[in-house]
């Protein structure tokens, strides 16, 4: 039995978890992966106000430390479900195993969107890839390409432009959702080629994936471009299908909240990426593991 379960170990959950120590109460978080969530795939941050730069894993270190410091423990189980039992809360965990709390928060972020199709799956690891900062130097001097219009493509195009010899950008739209600065900064690189309104629409190798075909989808042309890398950035999704019992879960997939981040059930939080929200960044899924954590605190005096 303890305070609070987070689950989660992202920077929402560790977030939380700093929070929730600091108010005298005790944390667990349960991570189904490692901790720190998709920002240690991040190479650097640049945006997250008073740290100039930083590497992501370095940030989801220092955050890691510092939860732990205070006392929160962590346990590498999934959780796949919540009973609310009133002033109790079980969470099962897909080992079989299940937590009690007094409160628990949804933190549980949300994972990579794959493009479907034929042999993504069977080359991930043989060329094709979603994480430019864990995979980038084993193609050095090599030319790649990266998919997707968001900050996750443009930082991961910008990294791996000082690795390789040639960085195309796949982008289905003219009009990128990432920051301009950034964007800026890829048009500035000699070795990056944009290839907008276009779509992947096969993946091409026997063993291992040597190129890639596009097809503009304004003037429907195809054609194949040699690489031997992909990266993969075209967003993420949530996964809360266990908790549809005791949160409201939208169309998406994302957890409904109140501003106080409370779910449909008293003693149910949520914080983070996994949540309904119009800015997914460092800085707002921190700030909602500050407010969950402290909102459970409060739910529990
Ligand atoms: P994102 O912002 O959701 O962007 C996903 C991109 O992939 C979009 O450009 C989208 O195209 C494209 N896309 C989606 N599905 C596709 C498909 N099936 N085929 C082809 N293209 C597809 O995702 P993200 O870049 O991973 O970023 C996630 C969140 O984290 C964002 O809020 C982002 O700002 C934040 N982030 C922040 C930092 C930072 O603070 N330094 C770093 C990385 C990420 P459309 O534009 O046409 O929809």
């Amino acid at each position: 039995m303890t305070d609070v379960i987070i689950i989660g170990a992202g920077p929402a959950g560790l977030a939380a978890a700093i929070y929730v120590e600091r108010s005298g109460k005790e944390a667990l978080l349960l991570e189904a992966g490692s901790f720190g969530g998709q920002i240690i795939n991040t190479p650097e941050i640049e945006n997250y106000p008073g740290i100039k730069k930083i590497s992501g894993f370095d940030f989801a270190m220092s955050l890691y430390e510092q939860a732990t410091g205070l006392g929160a423990k962590i346990i590498y189980e999934k959780a796949d479900g919540i009973e609310d039992k009133g002033e109790l809360k079980t969470v099962h965990t897909e080992s079989g195993n299940f937590y009690d709390a007094k409160a628990v928060i949804i933190a549980t972020g949300a994972k990579n969107r794959h493009l479907m199709l034929d042999k993504e799956e069977e080359f991930t690891g043989k060329g094709i890839s979603y994480c430019a900062t864990c995979d980038g130097a084993f193609f050095k001097g090599k030319e790649v390409a990266v998919n997707g219009g968001g900050n996750t493509a443009i930082e991961d195009a910008l990294f791996l432009s000082n690795y390789c010899s040639k960085v195309y950008i796949i982008h289905r739209r003219e009009e990128f959702r990432g920051e301009s600065s950034s964007l800026e900064m890829l048009k500035n690189k000699e070795n990056v080629t944009f290839v907008l309104n276009s779509n992947i629409i096969k993946i091409l190798g026997e063993d291992r994936l040597t190129g890639i075909r596009v097809k503009n989808n304004k003037t429907e042309e195809e054609k194949d471009i040699d690489i031997s890398g992909l990266f993969i950035a075209i967003g993420q999704e949530p996964d809360n299908k266990g908790f549809k019992n005791v949160a409201d879960i939208n169309e998406a997939g994302y957890v409904i909240a109140t501003e106080e981040l409370k779910t449909k059930t008293p003693g149910i939080f949520t914080a983070g990426d996994c949540r309904i929200k119009e800015v997914r960044q460092l800085a707002t899924a921190v700030s909602d593991g500050a407010v969950a954590g402290l909102k459970a605190c409060q739910y529990i005096k």
